[in-house]
């Protein structure tokens, strides 16, 4: 432990944000990075816990070495923080950006009040980002190749994870991706103001520099058959996500104007690429956006950017209540993300209707959406909507995954047994795709231990 009072001189300090008013003028992430020295600071509030929770299972899913490269940022030891950083997460930058912070709810310094947690993703993402800014992150090449050959389907984080360690072990590795460009929903789902598209697009360079080989606007199934896969490699590892939308009881996705949240997602990011209009673009628009949680809050955030004329969020939840805090935390309460704060900045109000279906869509007489019909309790109501996002959630993999495979999906979708093999010896599976739907961190988690799984199939032992 670098300063032992560190926790009682120095109070927690995030990231200074853009406000609302300012932020939603472009799709630029909007936190500022504290200085090296305040950030020093942060680190000497770890206080090295005998039993560090926070990198425990109650807290990170990697179990990353929080207090080890706390105490390095005290001390303003930027390379040595990384190396213990890199030892455990393939990519800090993304998580830094995107993580909910599971650490956190688990830090001891929050145990009375979690606003007092130690900044860990904060730091793990300053630490992140003076190494890419210092060149301290290179291409680093395998000396050695095994000649064994791995095909990964889908470059999310978890393929990204897997794909990464397997190289550096050695392994050939071609990652096949249905997209034009790789990175899953890092690329084509995350809003730009939460992870811009530079920050994915350097960490693909460097596997590209490393040896990995990307085939991407290739889908497997479609362009290419999984039986040629499985035949062409020695190893094949599916990462295709868990993108079957849900349904929403009256609501027609057939309807014009009324989309998948991903496909609204990913029109848009293309648009603010390519410098264009989205051709899904909510300017001037009444917007509907179905369901809670993030891909919800980035359709809000998202409809806001774009100059919607009004934005409205049916969660068919009960409003969520502060329950007992009981440490590690698991938040209860209302959450509001950034999203609904840019809405209720923007109209005066939280887009958020608690405990409310649609009942039906309607038209005007030339077949143009409209309005919804929606039931809040038992009463009806009928809110503007010409544009309508599906943000459900997500029901598991893909129906013809599985199918073109030859493996089962359980009941809830999912592919694959809990350590990533499948009923194919030579086939696994990892991330959102055997988890359901769940987060980056987890993605990462899943790729490293499956990765582990692939080189003990191929080589008979491992030593990742
Ligand atoms: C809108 C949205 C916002 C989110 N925000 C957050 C957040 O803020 N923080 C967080 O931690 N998590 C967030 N998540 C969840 C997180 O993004 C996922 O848990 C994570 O990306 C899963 O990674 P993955 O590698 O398993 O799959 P994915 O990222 O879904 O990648 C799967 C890839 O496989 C490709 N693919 C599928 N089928 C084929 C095929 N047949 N052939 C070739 N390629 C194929 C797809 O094109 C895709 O690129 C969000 C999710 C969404 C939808
Ligand atoms: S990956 Fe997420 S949970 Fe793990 S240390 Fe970083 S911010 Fe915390």
């Amino acid at each position: 432990m670098g300063k032992t009072t560190g926790f009682l001189d120095y109070r927690r300090l995030d990231n200074p944000m853009e406000s609302p008013q300012k932020r939603i003028t472009s799709f630029q992430e909007f936190h500022r990075a504290l200085s090296a020295e305040k950030r020093m600071e942060q680190g000497a509030r770890c206080m090295n816990c005998g039993v560090p929770f926070c990198q425990s299972a109650y807290g990170c899913p990697l179990h990353n070495l929080i207090p080890e490269w706390n105490d390095e940022i005290f001390a303003g030891n930027w390379s040595h923080a990384l190396s213990r950083l890199l030892k455990i997460n393939s990519f800090p930058e993304f998580t830094g950006r995107v993580c909910p912070a599971l650490c956190e709810n688990a830090c001891i310094c929050g145990m009375d009040d979690l606003h007092n947690a130690v900044t860990i993703r904060e730091n793990e993402l300053f630490v992140s980002e003076y190494a890419w800014a210092n060149g301290l992150i290179k291409p680093e090449i395998p000396a050695v190749r095994t000649g064994k050959h791995v095909a990964v389907v889908g470059s999310g984080p978890s393929g990204l994870a897997v794909s990464d360690l397997l190289n550096r072990r050695g392994h050939s590795v071609t990652v096949y991706e249905r997209d034009d460009t790789p990175g899953g929903l890092l690329m084509y789902g995350i809003p730009a103001m939460k992870l811009d598209k530079k920050v994915v697009a350097r960490r693909i360079e460097k596997m590209k520099a490393e040896g990995i080989t990307f085939l991407c606007s290739t889908e497997v199934g479609k362009d290419i058959s999984a039986s040629r896969i499985l035949k062409q490699y020695d190893a094949v590892v599916l990462c295709c996500g868990a993108r079957q939308t849900r349904e929403v009881a009256h609501v027609d996705s057939s309807v014009p104007g009324v989309f998948p949240a991903l496909e609204y997602l990913t029109e848009s990011t293309k648009a603010v690429l390519e410098g264009r209009e989205s051709t899904r673009n909510a300017s001037g628009r009444h917007v509907l956006v179905i369901g809670n949680g993030d891909t919800a809050t980035d359709c809000v955030a998202t409809a806001v950017r774009q100059g919607a004329k009004s934005v409205h969020q049916l969660v068919r939840k009960p409003r969520p209540v502060e329950g007992t805090r009981v440490w590690p935390y698991r938040p209860t309460g209302e959450k509001t993300a950034y999203g609904q704060e840019e809405a209720a900045a923007l109209y005066g109000s939280d887009p958020r209707l608690y405990e409310t279906t649609v009942q039906e869509l309607l038209t005007d007489e030339a077949g143009a959406l409209r309005a919804a019909r929606i039931r809040q309790g038992e009463t009806e109501a009928e809110v503007p909507a010409d544009m309508v996002l599906i943000a459900a959630g997500f029901s598991g993999a893909e129906n013809n995954i599985a199918q073109v495979f030859g493996v089962s999906r359980d009941e809830k979708g999912r592919i694959g047994a809990s350590d990533c093999t499948t009923e194919n010896p030579k086939l696994f599976a990892c991330g959102d795709v055997r988890r359901g739907p769940s987060l980056v961190v987890w993605a990462i988690a899943e790729g490293r231990a499956c990765a582990h799984e692939v080189d003990r199939y191929l080589e008979g032992y491992t030593y990742l």
